[in-house]
């Protein structure tokens, strides 16, 4: 049966996308907001120029039972599509272990998908109350804040991950964020230097390039239980 995903795109391999496993990334098409910062702006209309189809995915995981550990689901929004529900059911039944990376604007199909779930990598944008700014969509940030409460309710391995650019959000802004996360329960928290690569806003990528201090990195360490930085 073809759950009828649409899929922009697949990383067959990869080591550092599923913590400490080796997993294939299936990139889903579409997404709902519009964060200057994308990398991945190929993906965001409903339907790309390039699809894979759905048998020819699960033909290629058959051939990997036994060779890949986990299968992400990546996008664009994996959770855009009612159809990610029976494909995660149907990847995770061939016995794979399943990932999902998402911005978490769909709530209510977060908690359809969670129960198929091993680990859940959340991008979390800006503080919950400004995240208009980032996205260009109003209300955006009550959809996340739900999203990430599931997520922490359900126990579910997890990262949240933040992309800083000092034009979008001040340094005093970011460590709120950091003490709002670590209040709802947040373990592991990673924050990310903007990387021009793929992005299409020519203000950011004008920029001199993302270094946060050691003394920011340091005060962000102590409120998680891990925490990643991962520079430029
Ligand atoms: S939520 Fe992710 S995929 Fe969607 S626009 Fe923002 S960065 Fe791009």
């Amino acid at each position: 049966m073809s759950p009828g995903l649409r899929l922009g795109g697949m990383v067959p391999l990869t080591t550092t996308d599923y913590p400490g496993g080796l997993a294939a990334v299936l990139f889903c098409q579409g997404c709902p907001w519009r964060c200057a910062y994308c990398q991945n702006t190929h993906l965001i209309p409903p339907k790309g120029e390039r699809e894979l189809a759905w048998s020819d995915v699960l033909a290629f995981l058959r051939r990997r039972i036994g060779l890949l550990d986990a299968v992400v689901f990546s996008g664009g929004e994996p959770s855009l599509q009612q159809a990610i529900v029976a494909a995660a059911r149907q990847v995770r039944g061939m016995g794979f272990k399943l990932g999902l990376h998402t911005a978490g604007p769909y709530p209510e199909r977060l908690a359809e998908v969670l129960p198929e779930l091993d680990w859940v990598g959340m991008d979390v944008k800006a503080g919950f109350a400004d995240y208009a700014a980032t996205t260009g969509v109003p209300g955006s940030g009550a959809k996340a804040q739900a999203s990430a409460r599931l997520l922490l309710e359900s126990g579910i391995a997890h990262e949240f991950r933040t992309t800083w650019h000092p034009a979008l959000m001040s340094a005093e802004r970011l460590r709120a964020l950091a003490r709002t996360l670590a209040g709802m329960g947040v373990r592991r928290f990673a924050l990310q230097a903007f990387r021009a690569t793929g992005c299409a806003d020519a203000g950011l990528n004008a920029a001199p390039a993302v270094r946060i201090d050691e003394e920011m990195l340091a005060e962000l360490a102590q409120m998680f239980a891990e925490f990643v930085y991962r520079p430029a």
